[in-house]
């Protein structure tokens, strides 16, 4: 059925939502907080009412903390309304899908549901790493998908990176921006394309904290150390990946790897896949990089032999990007961890943006609220200066000579 305009704003509305679990209970959240009402809909029905349930407390403990009106927490919860057939859903202006992340079962769903939304509906999917395009062709309606990206957990979260198909109407794009600014969310713009923005461009936070440990660079914890001291993230990569899980963090990168064309610089590193080989998955296996004892964290599970100290010319770049915002005192490695790290980043924030997934602006946006770093990829670049960053990319291309770190075309060297 094509998509016909109907509303023009959409400041309250009735949403459908697809899926109760861990995204659909988040999402059903915030948008009965943002005056809508949610119908919320599960293969499993018990799922639909844990999760009312389940925001019920959440809001209980907001009331609590006084940050929400006792009344208004009522309201709130009155608005989510459970739906078990798709009739229940023929008044909705927008129809949010937050099912198990498989093409099959979301294609077949909305299938069912399309013939019984009014024409007006428009469709939004919360996938992570499905092809928007691929989706809304297979239940013949591109002009009526859009992606919108929300990042867990949804009500804390401020991000939602808006997917714009490559078949999605401008105008349907529109309205799904103006919903969840609505909704309270800041709004991110990125092409459909692998990862969409900040699932590609936090690869690298990954993938070269595991490189360094490979290489024998340092020890995990001084990598982790480096990252949360001198660059200021909340959590190291290492840490980070371990609770993650270790087989879901390096699925996405051989996901994304393999969707962009394999490019050198997001290959797959062996250490992290020999990790999950040997189901060292992280604090849900009790060892991952560390191993876990009570669900703390009991010294480090990975042993990898001292490797020789960095090129002179690959310190030296990493001092000079480093002594631009490094004041505490740190030893020279710690230097080259962080700035290594940095540079990855900007470098692959650089390729999405040549590769038109997303601004400049929106591509900080998105690092930092959705994935609170603690400066977007193209502020650190303004702030360190190009050249700096490009001279230890060029110093890791020597040494490594993979390609790993050849920079995007359109960023010419500049003056430091
Ligand atoms: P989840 O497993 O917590 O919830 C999925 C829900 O969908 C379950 O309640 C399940 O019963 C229901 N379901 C499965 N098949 C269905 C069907 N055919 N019809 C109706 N309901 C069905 O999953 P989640 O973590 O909430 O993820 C949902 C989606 O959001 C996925 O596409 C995922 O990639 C995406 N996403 C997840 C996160 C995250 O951190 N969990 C973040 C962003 C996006």
């Amino acid at each position: 059925m094509p998509y016909a305009a109907g509303h023009n704003a959409m400041d309250t509305g009735v949403v459908g939502i697809l899926g109760a679990g861990t995204m659909g209970a988040g999402i059903a959240q915030v948008a009965a907080t943002a005056g809508w009402t949610v119908r919320l809909m599960d293969l499993d029905a018990s799922r639909v009412q844990d999760a009312i349930d389940a925001i019920g407390r959440r809001l209980d403990r907001l009331v609590e903390k006084g940050r929400l009106p006792a009344s208004e927490r009522d309201a709130v919860v009155r608005r989510l309304v459970p739906a078990s057939k798709a009739d229940e859903l023929a008044d909705c202006d927008l129809l949010l899908e937050a099912i198990v992340e498989d093409p099959d079962a979301k294609a077949q769903a909305l299938r069912a549901l399309v013939p019984h939304l009014k024409p007006a509906c428009i469709l939004a999917t919360n996938t992570s790493s499905l092809s928007v395009t691929e989706l809304g062709r297979r239940i013949g309606v591109g002009p009526r998908l859009v992606g919108l990206h929300f990042f867990n957990p949804a009500p804390v979260m401020p991000l939602v990176e808006l997917v714009a198909g490559q078949e999605t109407a401008a105008e349907v794009l529109d309205r799904a921006g103006v919903v969840a600014r609505a909704w309270g969310k800041t709004v991110a713009r990125a092409a459909d394309t692998p990862g969409f923005i900040v699932n590609r461009v936090a690869r690298p936070y990954y993938l070269e904290a595991f490189r360094m440990l490979e290489e024998g660079l340092a020890p995990a914890e001084q990598i982790d150390g480096a990252m949360t001291r001198l660059g200021g993230f909340r959590m190291g990569p290492l840490e980070l990946s371990d609770l993650i899980g270790q087989d879901v963090n390096a699925a996405t990168t051989r996901s994304i790897w393999d969707r962009l064309g394999r490019p050198a610089r997001l290959e797959p590193c062996p250490l992290q896949e020999a990790l999950v080989r040997a189901g060292q998955l992280g604090q849900k296996t009790g060892r991952g990089v560390y191993r876990y004892r009570d669900g703390k964290r009991a010294g480090a599970a990975v042993a990898v032999a001292a490797g020789g100290p960095p090129p002179v010319e690959l310190q030296r770049a990493a001092e000079q990007m480093a002594h631009v915002w490094v004041t505490e005192p740190a030893a020279p490695v710690e230097h080259v961890l962080a700035a290594r790290v940095i540079a990855a980043i900007v470098a692959e924030a650089r390729w999405a943006r040549h590769e038109g997934v997303a601004s400049a602006d929106d591509i900080d946006a998105a690092m930092t609220l959705g994935v609170n770093y603690p400066a977007g990829p193209f502020a650190w670049e303004a702030r360190i200066g190009r050249a700096r960053i490009d001279a230890l990319l060029a110093a890791l291309e020597r040494a490594t000579g993979r390609g790993r770190y050849r920079p995007a075309p359109g960023t010419p060297p500049a003056d430091l």
